[in-house]
């Protein structure tokens, strides 16, 4: 598998969601992964970059958000980063059905956390979040692409 990078910036709207599950969708399937591999990262992708939009940004459109993917060694790597509030308490924040707003789930990052191989959040307040997340996949011996 030839190693690849991506970057993607895009302002903090709910429209730009899709666009970040449509690039690791085509991602996933560029890398031969299962059906339900690729369902698992659009969750995955979509939590991540609906919690930069909606908590990071508070909704606020204008901002910027950053997607980086990176492939290397059979590892896909994916950063989702704003430059928003911060999270005061990230252990706390990481529980299940913990939300700073009562009419949320909480679980988004319950998703990232078991969907994906490894999840790391660095976040300081009034300076952004940083969400890396892994997934370890297998080589392919024979790929179309
Ligand atoms: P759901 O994802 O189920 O809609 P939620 O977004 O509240 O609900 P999580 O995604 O698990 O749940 O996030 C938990 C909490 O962590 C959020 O309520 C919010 O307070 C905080 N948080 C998550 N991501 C960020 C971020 N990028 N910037 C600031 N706060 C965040
Ligand atoms: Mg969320």
């Amino acid at each position: 598998m030839k190693s690849n990078q991506i970057t993607l910036t895009f302002s903090s709207i709910a429209e730009n969601v899709g666009i970040a599950r449509l690039l690791i969708a085509s991602v996933g399937g560029q890398l031969d992964l299962p059906l339900n591999d690729i369902e698992e990262l659009k969750v995955a992708v979509s939590e991540a970059v609906s919690n930069a939009i909606i908590h990071g940004y508070r909704n606020v459109p204008n901002n910027i958000v950053y997607l980086n993917l990176d492939i290397t060694n059979n590892i896909l790597s994916i950063i989702v980063k704003d430059e928003g509030c911060g999270i005061s308490n990230v252990e706390q924040a990481m529980q299940p059905a913990y939300s700073t707003d009562p009419e949320r789930m909480g679980l988004g990052f319950v998703f990232m956390q078991s969907f994906m191989d490894e999840l790391q959040v660095e976040s300081t307040l009034e300076v952004g979040t940083t969400v890396t997340m892994r997934k370890h996949f297998k080589q392919t011996p024979i790929s179309s692409h």
